[in-house]
């Protein structure tokens, strides 16, 4: 009996966002909006988006003993997130400081903190919370020997799903435990490096498959996402809404995928049901504000 879905390893950032008329060049100075301060960071996004929908969700995660490090165990606890592995001290909470203009352009500037001082021994150090979780996820915004070490502390039984954003080239150790490895067209060239990438998606999915993943999933915004395995490569059909801000979409569809699959979902299925939850996401503003219940998924 497992008592987490869904364990997601990952970061935890304050995003500080101020609108601007033009966002400001070398040595300028621009007068902005107010501040607004949300809870974020890809980690922390995954982990509410999953408890929205109902999966029982732990976060392993660093923060700083500091306000934005508090506004974030808030919001994890308020989405029902079992804050238990997440660790507070060691530097500042990561912050994103993001500008953005009328035309929706953005500017952002990422501080780590705390982030980068996740390490291998806080993963080994928390046990009980893998042997616990049926599936666990991450993403890139932590160090990459912290990912690895995620990888070698997995249960027997459990899945490893990764985001690999922002993407980065991969050791063989790590793609390998991929079931699946969830990349955007930006990730998979990055990920692909030099290899030859071919002109479309499932070409990418195939060469990405044979680097080592179990499976591979590639999201497509708008045009939904595909599926690729030993059994093959499938579309999953786009959903069709009136997008606002897309914000966000990735972190819930990870989340998504990774719940539907420990719950026995095949591949195929759980990306449907993610390109769903994704589709309710790009609907509203904001990230974590944007995720949906699964009751809100089943009006869709
Ligand atoms: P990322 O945010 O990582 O770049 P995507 O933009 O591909 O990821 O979005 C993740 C998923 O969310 C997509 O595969 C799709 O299912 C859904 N999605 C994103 N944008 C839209 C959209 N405009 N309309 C419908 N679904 C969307």
């Amino acid at each position: 009996m497992y008592d987490y879905d869904l364990l997601v390893v990952g970061s935890a950032n304050a995003d500080l966002v101020i609108g601007v008329e033009r966002r400001p060049g070398a040595g300028e100075t621009v007068l902005g909006s107010d501040l607004a301060v949300h809870p974020g960071g890809k980690g922390a996004n995954q982990a509410v988006a999953a408890a929205r929908l109902g999966a029982r969700t732990a976060l392993l995660a660093r923060v700083g003993d500091d306000a934005h490090g508090r506004l974030l165990l808030d919001s994890q606890r308020e989405a029902g997130v079992d804050t238990v592995g997440v660790l507070v001290g060691g530097a500042p909470t990561g912050v994103a400081l993001i500008t953005v203009d009328p035309s929706g352009d953005n500017s952002i500037v990422v501080s780590p903190g705390a982030n980068g001082r996740l390490a291998p021994e806080d993963v080994s150090a928390a046990g009980c919370l893998f042997q616990g979780s049926r599936v666990v996820s991450a993403q890139l915004e932590i160090p990459l020997e912290t990912v690895a070490a995620v990888v070698r502390n997995l249960a027997p039984d459990s899945r490893f799903v990764l985001n690999p954003s922002p993407p980065r080239p991969l050791p063989s150790e790590v793609l390998a435990a991929c079931d699946p490895l969830i990349v955007n067209e930006h990730e998979a060239k990055v990920i692909l490096g030099s290899a030859a990438v071919g002109d479309s998606p499932e070409d990418w999915a195939r060469i990405l498959l044979a680097k080592g993943p179990r499976s591979v999933v590639v999201t497509l915004g708008a045009e939904g996402a595909l599926v690729a395995s030993a059994e093959g490569v499938s579309r999953v059909p786009s959903v069709k809404v009136s997008a606002v801000d897309t914000t966000g979409a990735g972190d819930a569809f990870t989340a998504a995928l990774a719940f539907r699959l420990g719950a026995g979902a095949s591949l195929a299925e759980a990306a449907e049901y993610a390109a769903r939850v994704g589709a309710v996401t790009v609907t509203k503003e904001g990230a974590q504000a944007s995720f949906p219940t699964a009751a809100e998924v089943a009006q869709q």
